[in-house]
């Protein structure tokens, strides 16, 4: 590892597949499930698309058995910028090999200039495929509407808040108004939705969420929470104790600034564990 990484290594579990995959050895002995994302985005060019195809591939067939071979990727390491045709033979080819080895592959969501484009390229795949999931943003003004089309549709759906700076015009700006939006939106999902995963570490919203499920009697076995690796480790476990799905959003790879600096932004004490490192 690389000096800098010292200071991501809190949010990403290292530089190779097999870090990633140690971590979630680590995690499945706890009882906690992982899924690993190569990290990476904004491929301007088809070998890059192709290669970043070629990692996730070989990151499926990696996984031991046993560790459930669950992976996130981003459209835009896929060729989305190129052409649509390309990221979908790109990413068809990842979901034939996760159907060969019992795998799944979840879509994450990007900036508001990405979403339509992504829920058209996932609702193209769901057509020849069930082991896909999307994620939706619940700061993003259209994502009720998201929501209701992918529990009619029967959809694994990620419900995160959404990390990226968006416009007024797309998106709520204000926190109080995105926890109620996430918590609206979680409520449909796990009224009717596909095995949502309710991905958050807001308080708030982790205990809101508890609290719907067993007040409306929705059993834990119905859906899951995922949290991102290295942050609030300790409410993993307690979540686990009870009763409670548990998924860790494991990251690696060298490319590793973007998702750190989304980090950062997100979290004065994500800066603080930083800062406090740098002097150490
Ligand atoms: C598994 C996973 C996958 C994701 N995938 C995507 C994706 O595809 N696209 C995307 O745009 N975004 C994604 N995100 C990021 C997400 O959109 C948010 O940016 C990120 O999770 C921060 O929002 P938050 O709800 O977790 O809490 P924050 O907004 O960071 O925190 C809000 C409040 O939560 C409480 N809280 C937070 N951390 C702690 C703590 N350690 N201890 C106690 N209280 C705490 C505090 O009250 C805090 O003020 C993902 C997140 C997760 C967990």
């Amino acid at each position: 590892m690389n000096p800098l990484t010292i200071f991501a290594s809190r949010f990403v579990a290292g530089e190779r597949p097999e870090d990633a995959i140690r971590a979630g050895e680590r995690l499945h002995a706890k009882g906690i499930k992982a899924t690993f994302d190569k990290l990476g985005e904004d491929v301007t060019d088809a070998p890059a698309a192709k290669r970043a195809t070629e990692a996730s591939v070989e990151l499926l067939q990696l996984i031991p058995k046993g560790i459930e071979r669950n992976i996130s990727i981003k459209m835009s390491s896929m060729g989305q910028g190129i052409s649509r045709d390309l990221c979908l033979e790109n990413v068809s080819s990842i979901l034939e090999c996760a159907r060969a080895v019992g795998g799944f592959v979840r879509l994450d969501m990007e900036g508001s200039r990405l979403t339509q484009d992504t829920v058209e390229i996932f609702h193209e795949l769901r057509k020849r495929h069930d082991n896909v999931g999307l994620v939706l943003q619940a700061m993003l003004h259209r994502t009720p509407d998201d929501v209701k089309e992918a529990v009619r549709r029967g959809d694994r759906i990620r419900l995160c808040k959404g990390a990226y700076s968006e416009p007024a015009s797309v998106a709520l700006q204000d926190m109080a108004d995105i926890r109620t939006a996430f918590s609206a939106c979680a409520q449909l999902l796990l009224d009717e939705g596909n095995y949502p995963a309710i991905a958050t570490h807001d308080e708030a919203l982790v205990t809101g969420t508890v609290d719907y499920a067993r007040a409306q009697k929705i059993p834990s076995s119905r859906f899951e929470f995922q949290m991102l690796y290295g942050l609030r480790r300790s409410r993993w476990e307690e979540l686990v104790a009870g009763g409670h799905n548990v998924r860790i959003y494991v990251p690696f790879g060298t490319h590793w600034i973007p998702y750190f600096y989304r980090r950062l932004r997100e979290r004065r004490e994500n800066v603080a564990f930083v800062l406090k490192n740098l002097f150490r």
